[in-house]
This record gives C-alpha cells, sequence and structure tokens, in this order.
C-alpha cells in the first residue's frame, strides 16, 4: 500500500467492530453513533454506514444540515439533530425524517409549526442538567412538557425522546446531573408526555457509568477508536483507532552540525544529520502548537519534529537513518502497530484526542479501507 502524499486512511471495519464492541459493554436497548463534524474528521457518511454495519440504529448530529447531507447520500436509519440556527424553521428536517432536538420554547413552536397531523414533526426534548449550554432549563421544564403535550394531542408534533448532556467533571457531578434528568422525566411522565428514547450518556458515561445508559448511549469519540479516558487506553477498553494520518517525505537534506530548522530556529542540529521534510502543516489541522513536540514513526522509528510547524510542512531530524523521498511517515494511527496514538499529538499540542482529529482538513485526502468502503 503506497502511501499518497498527505493522507487520512480510514479503517471502516474499525468503525464497525468498535460499535459492535460499545453495544456488548453497554447493553441498552439502542445505540446513536454521533457523525457530527464530518464523523469527527473520518467522514460523515462512510462512517454512518460502517456505524449502522455495527449495530447502531441511531445517527446524531449537530445541525441539520449535517443530516440532510447523510439523507441525501441515502442513508434512511434515523437521524437526530441538536443545535440549530436561530433561523431555522424544521420544515425540512420533517420532510426528512430527521429528528430535532428541542431546547427552547421557540424550537418547540418553530417544529410543531412544522409538523402536521399527516407528517408530524418528531422531537426530543433536551432538558439541560447542569453543562450551562443548551437544553430547557429545568425552571421552565415542567411549563415545556406541558406545551409539547398540548401540541401533541394536536397531532402536528410527536415527542420521541427526553435527553440530555453530561459534563464530565466527576461521577458525583453527573449523578447530580442524572438526578436532575430523572426529575425531568417525571415531569414529563406527569403530564402524559411517554417518551420512547431517554438519553444521557456520551462515550465516557457510557463506558463508565451504568445508571447514565437509559434506552439509548450516544457514542462518539469511542465509535472512532479513541477512548475518552486519560487512563484507560482505546486497546485496554477493546477498542481500535480508525484513522491513520500518513504522508510521504517530500526531501531529504544532510546538514552539518548547528544548522538551524524551520522558522525562527528554535531547533539546531547538535551534530550533522539528516533532516526530512514532511508535507502536513497547519493547513492540514496539524497543531502548531505541537512544535518541537509532535511525534512521527519512519520505517518503525519514533522522531519528534524539529522547530515550528509550518502551514504547509515541518521538518524532521532523522539522524543517520537511511529515508527516502517517498517513505512513508505515519503521524498516528492504532498505537498497537507499533506507532503514535492520537492521544500522543493531544499530549504534544496540551489537547485532547477529540480536536486532533476533528480538526484535520486542508489538502489532506481521504481514503477508506474495509467493507464498508
Ligand atoms: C458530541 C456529542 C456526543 C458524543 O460525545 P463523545 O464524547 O464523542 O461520545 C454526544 N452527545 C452530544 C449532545 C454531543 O454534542
Amino acid at each position: 500500500m503506497t502511501a499518497a502524499f498527505r493522507e487520512a486512511v480510514i479503517d471502516l471495519d474499525a468503525v464497525t467492530a468498535n460499535v459492535r464492541r460499545l453495544r456488548e459493554i453497554v447493553g441498552t436497548p439502542h445505540a446513536m453513533v454521533v457523525v457530527k463534524a464530518n464523523a469527527y474528521g473520518h467522514g460523515a457518511i462512510e462512517c454512518a454506514r460502517a456505524a449502522l454495519a455495527g449495530g447502531a440504529d441511531w445517527l446524531g448530529v449537530a445541525e441539520i444540515a449535517e443530516a440532510l447531507q447523510l439523507r441525501a447520500s441515502g442513508i434512511e436509519a434515523p437521524v437526530l439533530a441538536w443545535l440549530h440556527d436561530p433561523d431555522e424553521d424544521f420544515v425540512q428536517a420533517v420532510a426528512a425524517g430527521v429528528d430535532v432536538g428541542i431546547s427552547s420554547l421557540a424550537q418547540l413552536e418553530a417544529a410543531a409549526a412544522a409538523g402536521t397531523p399527516d407528517a408530524p414533526a418528531f422531537v426530543q426534548l433536551k432538558i439541560e442538567t447542569g453543562l450551562s449550554r443548551n437544553g430547557i432549563p429545568a425552571s421552565a421544564w415542567e411549563g415545556a412538557v406541558a406545551r409539547a403535550r398540548e401540541l401533541e394531542e394536536t397531532g402536528v408534533l410527536v415527542v420521541r425522546g427526553v435527553f440530555s448532556h453530561l459534563s464530565n467533571a466527576s461521577p458525583e457531578d453527573d449523578r447530580a446531573a442524572i438526578a436532575v434528568f430523572e426529575r425531568g422525566l417525571e415531569q414529563a411522565e406527569a403530564v402524559g408526555l411517554r417518551p420512547e428514547l431517554r438519553h444521557i450518556a456520551a462515550s465516557a458515561a457510557a463506558l463508565s457509568l451504568p445508571e447514565s445508559r437509559f434506552d439509548l448511549v450516544r457514542l462518539g469519540l469511542a465509535a472512532y477508536g479513541l477512548s475518552p479516558f486519560g487512563a484507560e487506553s482505546a486497546a485496554e477498553l477493546g477498542l481500535r483507532p480508525a484513522m491513520t494520518l500518513r504522508g510521504q517525505v517530500a526531501a531529504v537534506r544532510r546538514v552539518p552540525a548547528d544548522t538551524g530548522v524551520s522558522y525562527d530556529y528554535t531547533y539546531r542540529t547538535a551534530d550533522e544529520t539528516t533532516l526530512v521534510l514532511v508535507p502536513l502543516g497547519y493547513a492540514e489541522g496539524i497543531p502548531r502548537h505541537a512544535s518541537g513536540r509532535g511525534p512521527v514513526s519512519i520505517a518503525g522509528q519514533r522522531y519528534r519534529i524539529a522547530g515550528r510547524v509550518a502551514m504547509d510542512q515541518f521538518v524532521v531530524d532523522v539522524g543517520d537513518a537511511e529515508v527516502a523521498v517517498g517513505d512513508e511517515v505515519v503521524l498516528f494511527g492504532d498505537p498497537a502497530t507499533g506507532v503514535p496514538g492520537a492521544d500522543d499529538w493531544a499530549d504534544a499540542a496540551d489537547t485532547i484526542s477529540y480536536e486532533i482529529v476533528t480538526r484535520l482538513g486542508g489538502r489532506l485526502r481521504r481514503s477508506y479501507r474495509g467493507a464498508s468502503a
């Protein structure tokens, strides 16, 4: 397999296997795989198909536009979208059979206006339980569920679900949020709502807090084979990273000791050595903050970036290793194969693996392997 100049290779079989494994662990009746932000940089349509093959029965996205893209590609599985443009009228969502996450009374009324008794709007009401992002505040919840029930009785709207999202601040904070959620569920039932999907857990809680699982878990990061925990690796969870980020060596030069490397000369060679040019830069989403630190693997050897990450490229000091133009450079992939992981890049850039994979773009090509490819 020859590497492309700059490429993210996505192993769709890994996504399928991860989802199957996660379903076994959580044991919930339903599992949603979250494919927002181009499936965290992995390719939304391809990963949606791979996730469904692994037993996901729901897909989750932030924006309705992302849901409509899935529909346009022929994906008919249930989809929930939960973060809306204030001007969104939900007409396209209802026409496309996309469930609408509702975080305000205004959104509830807009969704009802987009539904008809023949084609009702399917909504899932989001209650704010402590993350301080969106969701109907607990103080307004009783009024909101009463209004939702009223609208449901007219036939224009169906409340399919009630959901929230956790902070992962600590198990105690998450349990407190779950208690708020359960009170909200009781209030919804008291006005006659019968939501078939109650959900609050994303990857971290789904894996670590069984009482958060309810009817459905929303799996993002873990489905792509990355661990939401610092202390527990993906391999320990039985998950395999789906993405390998790699490129080809674009140039090789032998230089004397005390040669300055890349902008600002933040790196100078200690001895005569070989410098290798890697054609991925911050335009591709390689964090400039990982300058001097980001790890790569060339022919099974581990190196670090020498000096600054530039827009199009960075340099690696390989010492006396024999490296040629065209050789494969792996930035990250499955650590079980001996290459750095996305977590190593997250450490190098003081961030989380979510950001490392999701920010990739620019001139990077994505290619796919596996049965769903
Ligand atoms: C992104 C997101 C998820 C998925 O989170 P992971 O930690 O990647 O599993 C779940 N639910 C909501 C509301 C989200 O925004």
